[in-house]
């Protein structure tokens, strides 16, 4: 595997390249998020990279006030993924609070803070 030392550099630079990879361990079979050198389930080492799905159901959901003149309010949540994996994320595509706990949502490689982010959108259908 590449990059074995610095899983966090290798998950943001696939997100650079608007793919958004989990690792995953050889051992156990399970997914985690953060990236982390071993396996928080067994310990193991020998982790790989797969392509998520991208698709999740929000978990929890607050709406974060902000005035107008900094952007007005918005939404963190996080988002727990088929794989199983949790991760803190914001909805965007609608109001701040009408994003609700369960809602079905898909991932998308937006932008936070400048740099390259998992995002997620309410699915469609
Ligand atoms: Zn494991």
């Amino acid at each position: 595997m590449q990059d074995a030392k610095r899983p966090d550099q290798f998950f943001q630079r696939a997100l650079a390249e608007g793919e958004i990879l989990l690792p995953k361990c050889d051992d156990c079979g399970g997914y985690h998020f953060f990236p982390r050198v071993l396996c928080p389930h067994c310990h193991g080492s020998a982790i790989s990279w797969k392509k998520a799905s991208g698709k999740g159901r929000v978990h929890t959901t607050t709406v974060v006030r902000r005035k107008p003149e900094r952007g007005g309010d918005y939404n963190v949540c996080v988002v727990e993924l088929d794989e199983g994996v949790r991760m803190m994320s914001r909805v965007e595509g609608i109001a701040p609070g009408e994003v609700a706990i369960d809602m079905p949502v898909t991932a998308f490689v937006g932008e936070a803070e400048g740099v390259p982010a998992v995002l997620f959108k309410p699915s469609e259908g």
